[in-house]
């Protein structure tokens, strides 16, 4: 299967970021995210655990209650 060093995901909205197409990223615990927007940038930093999942468990998003909508 693929790597996740090649390609990242928005751990925020779910889009794939192809390689070096993160325009905004954020460091967290010693790796680096990238994100599709400022919005989910902020939105990231201002909680990281909440989007961050273990590997293999991407079935449903429950920590994702209560976030804002709007993109
Ligand atoms: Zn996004």
């Amino acid at each position: 299967m693929a790597k996740t060093c090649s390609n990242q995901w928005d751990l925020v909205c779910g889009m794939l970021l192809e390689n070096s197409e993160a325009e905004y990223t954020d460091e967290f615990e010693g790796k680096t995210y990238g994100f599709c927007s400022q919005w989910c940038k902020d939105s990231f930093h201002a909680n990281p655990k909440r989007f961050i999942e273990m590997p293999g468990s991407h079935k449903g998003t429950p920590t994702l209650k209560g976030l804002p909508e709007e993109h």
